[in-house]
């Protein structure tokens, strides 16, 4: 059965779980990276780093988002992180995987970080849904996955009950710590979303400070 049109399949698509006009369908909320920023996914003429990440040094080498964050993305994201449903894990890893940063094959990395969450959050909701889908992406390219205590992430309120710019800038700062060497590596960061960005730049910024070297970002999606 399709997972998202629940009809029966009688052909199925490149996805697992994925009817052939679903899939169809959901090439439309591909990032097309024609005129954007490679490095804040911005808009950008003839794909220039734009003005903003020319004005300071950026925090992050090249950020890529796999896909718009609109329906059914957010239907079939909360469906995997509350319903823990592992066939939509599957099949947001497999979304990813067909649209990869254009930048990943001429890229060095040497170590892979899903997004920490705080031990109370998931001791709560019982996995990091970031694990998972770093997991699927590290065993597709061979990269090595770095230990889940790399970088500790402090428990506070998610940032998307927050409604002020500066409220969720002072609730993040200092919401990282990392325990274990970086220094000098190569680092992709998976995420599943990203909003403003200030959770995603804040763990950046830390890791900047620990050592790393290069840092690379590939989201599931970006609410843009
Ligand atoms: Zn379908
Ligand atoms: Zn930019």
């Amino acid at each position: 059965m399709c997972l998202l049109c629940h009809e029966p399949v009688d052909k199925l698509s490149e996805f697992s779980c994925l009817c052939a006009a679903c899939a169809q369908d959901l090439t439309v909320l591909y990032h097309d990276t024609t005129d954007k920023c490679p490095i804040c996914a911005k808009k950008s003429v003839g794909n220039a780093v734009c003005g903003a990440c020319q004005k300071e040094a950026p925090i992050v080498n090249k950020l890529w988002a796999s896909l718009h964050y609109q329906f059914p993305i957010p239907a079939l994201l909360h469906e995997f992180k509350h319903v823990q449903h592992i066939a939509y894990g599957q099949l947001l890893a497999e979304l990813m995987l067909a649209n990869p940063p254009l930048w990943l094959p001429e890229t060095k990395i040497d170590g892979v970080l899903a997004m920490p969450m705080s031990t109370k959050r998931r001791v709560f909701r019982g996995f990091n849904q970031c694990d998972e889908l770093a997991r699927w992406i590290t065993q597709h390219y061979h990269l090595p996955l770095l230990p889940i205590d790399t970088v500790q992430r402090q428990h506070r309120p998610p940032q998307s009950t927050l409604k002020k710019a500066t409220e969720r800038k002072a609730n993040i700062r200092a919401a990282f710590c990392v325990h274990h060497n970086v220094k000098n590596r190569k680092i992709l960061i998976i995420e599943d979303l990203m909003t403003t960005g200030s959770t995603i730049f804040e763990l950046a910024r830390t890791l900047r400070k620990s050592g790393v070297n290069e840092i690379y970002v590939w989201l599931l999606a970006r609410n843009l």
